[in-house]
Parts: structure tokens; C-alpha cells; sequence
């Protein structure tokens, strides 16, 4: 789209950029990338945009052609991309990730969440958490996500799910092969055909070994401890000790686990958050993402 000079005579930078602003209302960013192309003549204009607070990715470039002094809207269908946020228990990834498909406007998937709903169903009907028994009714489970909440076939699990008994089992659920093979067949699933954020512990290496963007956060486990003890005081009649022994214990299950243990992509950026606002590490991520630092 060809905003013609001839428009542009005679209008403050402000009211260019205004007009600018309405012809993006129409576009759907988080469908599509949007290049402005503006003339060195209204350079000023691009300070006026830079205000506005577009969602998705709006990117704005000058031309130094003096023939030509229109502004052009160039608009291109997005890619779906996929972003993998690893790392280990209580790293802030679930917030991050979930601040990341916000700002970006994609879908958000949290893997963690799966691996407890069906730790949650096998401690509820009382299975033996061998992997023998567990084959039996693997096919049983049937998991959901409607907007924030975790559904188990039909049944509202959110809460549950964060629960004492399934967080000390869940660790050794994940590392039997079936729950393994079929939960990652359905992450695959739910992500086709979408951008998407996951964050779990195999994503970049397992699930999406090509994702565009990987990521591996982490903080040291007492730094861990410390944001999850404040997080859940009130919830949760547990010392900073026994969180912090909990963590470790679930940290060396995760990590030495036979297949797809708790490991950093070797293209994934590492990100040690421990000295970080979990606000800081999102503005990381996001500029990675858009190529502003890498
Ligand atoms: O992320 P969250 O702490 O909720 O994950 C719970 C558990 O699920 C982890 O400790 C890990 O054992 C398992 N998990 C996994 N692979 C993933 C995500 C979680 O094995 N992709």
C-alpha cells in the first residue's frame, strides 16, 4: 500500500504518522509482519510511530531516494514460528514464556502442565506408577487447555495439578518412555499450523529440535528456592529448606533421566536469570526475537 506524496503535502509529521496509524488498525499483526517505508524527507515521522504501541512486529526503515517520496506499507504473512523455553524447575520459564506470547500475540503451551495432569490422574486412581501399569491407561487420559485452565477429561484440573503429591511424583512419571512418546506426539499436534511459545525441558532439543528461537533459562537452585517459597507462602506450609530440597531432587531426576533429559539446545540462548527481574529476562527474549540483540 502506496501512501502517495501528493496526500503527504502540506501535513505535520504528527498527522502523517496519525495517518499512518489508521491504516495499521486494519492490519492484523499478529498475522503479519508490517515494513514502513518512509522517505528522509519525513524522517521525523518515524519518531512519531516509535510512540505508538503496535502489537506484533511493525518495523520501520528510510528510503534515500529523492525521486521518491511517497510511504509505502509493505505487508507479509507471517511464518508460523515456534519459541522453546527449557530449562529447569522453578527458572520463571511458565511466567516468561507466557509474558512472550502476549507481547508477540502467538499461542503459549505449557508441557509441565501436561506431565502433571497425568500425574494427577494416575495418584487419583490409585495406578501403580510402574510403566507397566501405566500403558494400561495411557490411552484413557484425554488433556485440554481452555485460555489459562488445565482440562482432564472434562474436569477443571488447574489447581490440582500444582498440588504437593503430584509435584513430588511428577518427575518420575516424565521419565517413563510411553508418557514421554505420547505426550510429546500431542505437543506436536496442538502446536501445527500456529506460532506457538512451549516451555518445558525437551522443547528445544526433543520436541522442536529446529524451533526458530530457543532459549534456556535458568537461576541457581537457591535462587529458585527463594522466588518459590515467596511465591507460595501463603499456599504452602513448606520451609525455604525443604522447597530447596525438593528442587534439587526433582533438578537431578530431570536432568539424568534416560531419554530427553533436562538439557540446553546448543543453539538455544542461555540465559542465567538468577541477578534478573523475570521482566528483564522477557525484554531479553523479545529482542532477541526481533533482532535487536543477540
Ligand atoms: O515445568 P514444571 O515444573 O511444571 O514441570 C513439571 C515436571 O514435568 C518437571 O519436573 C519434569 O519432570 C516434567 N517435564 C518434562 N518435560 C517437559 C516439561 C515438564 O519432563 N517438557
Amino acid at each position: 500500500m502506496i501512501i502517495n506524496n501528493l496526500k503527504l503535502e502540506g501535513k505535520s509529521s504528527k498527522d502523517i504518522a496519525n495517518l499512518i496509524y489508521e491504516e495499521l488498525k486494519n492490519i492484523d499483526t499478529t498475522k503479519n509482519d508490517v515494513l514502513i517505508t518512509i522517505p528522509e524527507m519525513y524522517q521525523e515521522v518515524s519518531n512519531y510511530l516509535d510512540k505508538y504501541d503496535f502489537e506484533g512486529f511493525v518495523k520501520t526503515s528510510t528510503l534515500e531516494d529523492e525521486d521518491n517520496n511517497d510511504i509505502s506499507i509493505d505487508i507479509v504473512e507471517k511464518e508460523n514460528f515456534v519459541v522453546a523455553i527449557d530449562g529447569p524447575s522453578a527458572s520463571g520459564k511458565s511466567t516468561v514464556a507466557k509474558e512472550i506470547s502476549k507481547i508477540l500475540g502467538i499461542n503459549y503451551l505449557d508441557t509441565g502442565a501436561m506431565y502433571r495432569a497425568f500425574t494427577y490422574y494416575l495418584l487419583k486412581e490409585n495406578i501403580s506408577l510402574t510403566e507397566e501399569e501405566i500403558k494400561k491407561v495411557i490411552g484413557n487420559i484425554n488433556i485440554d487447555f481452555e485460555k489459562d485452565s488445565v482440562i482432564l477429561n472434562g474436569e477443571d484440573i488447574s489447581k490440582e495439578i500444582r498440588g504437593d503429591e503430584v509435584t513430588k511424583n511428577v518427575s518420575r512419571v516424565s521419565a517413563v518412555p510411553i508418557v514421554r512418546e505420547v505426550l510429546v506426539d500431542l505437543q506436536r499436534n496442538i502446536s501445527k499450523g500456529k506460532s506457538i511459545v512451549l516451555d518445558g525441558r525437551d522443547i528445544g532439543t526433543v520436541v522442536f529440535p529446529d524451533a526458530k528461537y530457543k532459549f534456556f533459562i535458568t537461576a541457581t537452585a537457591e535462587e529458585r528456592a527463594m522466588r518459590r517459597y515467596k511465591d507460595e507462602k501463603s499456599s504452602l506450609d513448606k520451609s525455604y529448606e525443604e522447597i530447596l530440597e525438593d528442587l534439587k531432587a526433582r533438578d537431578i531426576i530431570d536432568s539424568n533421566r534416560k531419554i530427553s533429559p533436562l538439557k540446553q539446545a546448543e543453539d538455544a540462548h542461555f540465559i542465567d536469570s538468577t541477578e534478573m527481574t523475570l521482566k528483564e529476562v522477557v525484554e531479553k527474549i523479545i529482542n532477541i526475537i526481533r533482532g535487536i540483540d543477540v
